[in-house]
């Protein structure tokens, strides 16, 4: 029985490689120099799919992908329908924060109850922390480059992730608020979870084990 697991290039395919390779998976290529989407590995019946971080847990909902790795913010704003979440990989492990441009009093602003246009990629977590908040926004929903958005005037707020810092400190803006920790998770295609269980659940096994040394 075919085993696909769909991933992102970057970042996560790089901390992924370990936990694949507990489980015996190694990838025929590199998707940063191959051009190929769907990667073989020295499994014959597992293969990766190589999408969009975002686009992750759509192709496990929909059942292209029986298991994915995506981040807790992508698998917020996704919803997670038809999704099984298992597993906290603890890798790619970043903060989803609120920043402006320095010199802008966001305590001020929000105490005054002003109404701050902020711009993100994150419509939903963004607009649930500012209602717990009970802070009145406009969301500008953007694709990238979140932090250009305060410097033109498009937004008085960011939403984004931010692991350094350097970003944010290169085009003069800093951290007002945190709203969540985030790191990658492993999904299951509900169905898939039942039809591959004998496939899938070594993986599981092998992915819970190598994960646990990347919690501190
Ligand atoms: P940094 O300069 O290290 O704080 O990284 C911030 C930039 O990297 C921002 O543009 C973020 O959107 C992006 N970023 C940081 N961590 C992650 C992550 N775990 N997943 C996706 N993007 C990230």
């Amino acid at each position: 029985m075919t085993l696909t697991i769909a991933l992102s290039k970057g970042r996560i395919f790089e901390e992924t490689l370990p936990l694949l390779a507990a489980a015996g998976i190694t990838p025929a290529e590199d998707p940063e120099s191959s051009r190929k989407l769907i990667i073989g590995t020295n499994h014959p019946d597992v293969r990766l799919v190589i999408v969009r971080a975002s686009d992750v847990p759509t192709y496990v909902q929909y059942g292209a992908a029986d298991l994915g790795i995506a981040g807790r913010d992508v698998l917020i704003e996704h919803g997670g329908a038809g999704l099984y979440q298992p597993l906290d990989l603890n890798i790619a492990r970043c903060r989803m924060m609120v920043a402006v441009q320095n010199g802008f009093d966001y305590d001020e602003a929000v105490k005054h109850g002003a109404r701050l246009k902020v711009a993100t990629k994150y419509p939903k977590i963004a607009r649930e922390h500012f209602a717990r908040k009970g802070v009145h926004v406009d969301i500008i929903k953007l694709y990238g480059s979140m932090e250009l958005a305060p410097l033109v005037g498009l937004a008085d707020a960011i939403v984004d992730l931010v692991s350094t810092g350097n970003t944010l400190k290169a085009n003069h803006l800093s951290a007002v608020e945190h709203i969540l920790d985030i790191s990658s998770r492993l999904v299951v295609n509900q169905a898939a979870l039942k039809l591959k269980y004998a496939t899938i659940q070594p993986v599981l096994d092998a992915f819970a084990a190598a994960s646990a040394d990347n919690r501190e």
